[in-house]
This record gives structure tokens, sequence and C-alpha cells, in this order.
């Protein structure tokens, strides 16, 4: 693996922000070999060469350990929101493993975003900061079909897989769910899909779903993404250019409908998917934890 130089690692979060509750970031890698055909960290803004080419970040566990040792406040550390952090080099270099290891070891709470179940390599970890702060885990499931997300997501492991280790996760304690994004317009935005993926969701014991409905596209991430729906779906990207033009985001077209089938199964089943309730939920169920060791 490649190295690049880091000055930096743990970022604070802006002031305000109120994504799943999150104080800092970390991305631990740059770049992301799974290749999902919709995403928005090749995007040119980021400016990361040659994006499906992981490379880590010189002494990033040394440099992380000077930031936690540092900060006051023992805040939700996210990792994963640029590159999926579980990606096949962590197998080797377990450089995640070493930031779970200094987040415990420094009393901070975690977030992590990942597609892949190379996360339950980690559990034991996850198990231990969950005894003292806050923990949450996103898996990204786009779709219940693991036909599709082969092509939609060709390089990490099927929603089957995904969902199977939520459940692992769920085993175990730690508060997991899925964020639905993005809902791909004329491909997974059907009623069908999004009313078996709720299901199954609820069969992993998932506490929480999280979509906008949509898919953000811009400069080379569109081009890409429509290569890819020119080699896997037939006649699509032009039905896209037609429908959006150049928008950056792409609500599905028939929101309204979908939105409201997405909360009514939501309901049904008891998973939570709105933000603040998500935050409150996974915030709090630790803290009653503590208060009830504590009695
Ligand atoms: S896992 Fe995330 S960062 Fe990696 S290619 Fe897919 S969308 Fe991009």
């Amino acid at each position: 693996m490649e190295f690049i130089k880091a000055k930096t690692i743990l970022t604070k979060v802006k002031e305000g922000s109120t994504w799943y509750g999150i104080d800092y970031n970390i991305n631990l890698y740059r770049g992301c070999p799974h290749k999902c055909i919709y995403c928005d960290s090749r995007s040119n803004c980021y400016h990361i060469d040659n994006f499906d080419v992981v490379k880590g970040k010189e002494n990033a566990l040394q440099i992380l350990s000077e930031e936690l040792s540092k900060k006051r406040i023992k805040g939700v550390v996210g990792i994963g929101a640029m590159s999926d952090t579980y990606n096949p080099l962590e197998v080797k270099y377990e450089q995640t493993r070493g930031a779970l290891k200094l987040i415990s070891k420094y009393g901070f709470g975690v977030s992590i975003d990942t597609k892949s179940d190379l996360i339950l390599r980690d559990l034991d970890l996850l198990e231990e900061i969950n005894s003292k702060n806050n923990v949450i885990v996103k898996f990204t499931i786009t779709t219940p079909s693991d036909e599709l997300s082969k092509i939609i997501e060709p390089n990490v492991c099927v929603s089957s897989r995904r969902f199977q280790a939520i459940r692992e996760l769920r085993n175990h304690g730690i508060f997991a769910g899925i964020m639905m994004n993005p809902v791909l317009p004329f491909i997974t935005d059907n009623e069908e899909d999004i009313k078996k993926l709720v299901k199954l969701a609820s069969e992993a014991g998932a506490r929480f779903i999280h979509t906008y409905m949509g898919v953000t596209l811009r400069e080379n991430q569109r081009d890409y993404y429509f290569d890819e729906l020119d080699r896997n779906f037939n006649g699509l990207k032009q039905r896209y250019i037609k429908y959006y033009g150049n928008k950056y985001y792409c609500a599905v077209p028939n929101y309204k409908h979908c939105y409201k089938i997405f909360v009514d199964e939501c309901n049904k089943y008891g998973i939570l998917y709105n933000m603040k309730d998500i935050i409150r939920a996974y915030k709090k169920e630790v803290k009653s934890n503590e208060q009830i060791s504590l009695f």
C-alpha cells in the first residue's frame, strides 16, 4: 500500500452539525476500492487522484493518539465518511482497529460508516467502547437484492451479508442500522424494494434507517455514474439527462409516494428514521446502560 503524509487526522465537526451527533471525524485511508457506481467521494471537489486505489496515512495512529489525548470533550468520533474504512487492506494494516483501540483508551465514542462485514472482526473493541461511551454503526444498504448490489456496489459484500452483520452487531448490544442512501431513481425507487428492505432490516434487528430518497450527482461523479448506467442499464442515462439535466440533488420522481411507504413501513416495525430520534436513542441507550450498571 502507498502511504501519504498527514499532518492531522482528527477534525472537529462544524458547530451546529446534527449529522448523527458526531463531534469529530477521522479518515484513516484515502480512496476506496469498492467502486460503488454512485460514489460521491470520487467527485473532483475532494481532489483525490486515483480514487479507486487506497492509500494509507503515514503515522496515522501516532498522530491520532496525540490528538485524542489533548481533547477535553470525549465526544463521538466518526470514521468512514469519505472512504470505507473496512477496505481489503485493513485486514493487513489494521489502521481502523488501531484507531478503535485509541478511541477506547481515551474514552471517546464512535460512529462508523461501512458496507463491509469486516467490521465484525472488531466486535470486541466496539463492545469495549460501548461499555463506556456511545457507539453507532451505519451500514449502507441500498437494495434488498444481492444481484443488484453486485452491480451497483461491485467490490464489497452483498446486501444479505450486510444484514447478517447488523444482526451480529445487535446480538452484541451495538446500536446499528441502515443508511438507505442513495435511492437510485428508476432503479431502486420502487415500492416493492423499499418494503422488502425495511422488512429485512427489521428481521436483522436494525434500530434505524435513514434516507434522503434520491441521489446526488456532481462533476466527474456524474460522468462515472452515467458510464456505469450505460454498461448495465440500457437507455437509463438518457432518461436521467431528460429528467434531471445537471441537477445536483436528484430526488426520486415519485418522492412523496416512496417516502410515505418508507415511513409507514418503518412505523410498522418500530424502526427509527428521523435523525433527532436516532441520535436521542443511541446516546440515551448507552447512558441508561451506564445508569443500570451504576445502580
Ligand atoms: S464504499 Fe463509499 S467511499 Fe467506497 S466506493 Fe462506495 S460509496 Fe464510495
